[in-house]
């Protein structure tokens, strides 16, 4: 017939219990530990952390400096899109140059893998540093193309320099 051990009474850890000793000498000993230490944390938003040159934020298309769009409608981006987050459409102009009449990004799908700017030959669709947006519905997310030149139009400096400082690693 199986019996139950009884645990056996210890003095010592009866004591230790209502002196709170693992409180003070285990929890509080390495919360003290680091009162002193340098601190890691920041107070977001007010302090930021250095962004990478690729970090993958906020979409946008590119212009050359004459205004003329980058992207050459070629479809790259939209076919290595894992998250198929991409819609082009494209026509001829009149001078013979092919140009994209419908560029969209849904960014509810998007995984933000930045497949789309590795594919681009022409450095035209990228991801900026820009972490601090948002939508409150579904569709505040779609960025059309007006949307996208929009942004790329406002950050270039930003989008160029990070190009710039991320060259040499290519
Ligand atoms: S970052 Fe990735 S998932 Fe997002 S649009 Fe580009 S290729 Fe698609
Ligand atoms: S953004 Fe770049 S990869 Fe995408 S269609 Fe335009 S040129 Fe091609």
């Amino acid at each position: 017939m199986a019996s139950i051990a009884a645990t056996p009474f210890s003095l010592k850890d009866f004591v230790k219990s209502f002196a709170l000793f693992e409180l003070l000498f285990g929890g509080m000993r390495l919360t003290g530990g680091y009162t002193f230490k340098r601190k890691v944390t920041v107070q977001y938003p007010e302090e930021k952390t250095p962004l990478s040159p690729r970090f993958r934020g906020l979409h946008a298309l590119r212009r050359y400096d004459n205004g003329e769009e980058r992207c050459i409608a070629c479809k790259l981006c939209e076919a290595v899109c894992p998250a198929v987050a991409i819609t082009i459409e494209s026509d001829v102009r009149d001078d013979g140059q092919r140009r994209t009449t419908r560029y969209d990004i849904d960014l509810t799908k998007c995984i933000f893998c930045g497949f789309c700017e590795e594919s681009c030959p022409v450095d035209s669709i990228v991801e900026t540093q820009i972490l601090e947006y948002h939508g409150e519905k579904r569709g505040d997310l779609y960025f059309t193309k007006d949307m996208l030149l929009a942004v790329g139009d406002r950050y270039e400096q930003e989008i160029a320099a990070a190009k710039a400082a991320d060259a040499k690693y290519r």
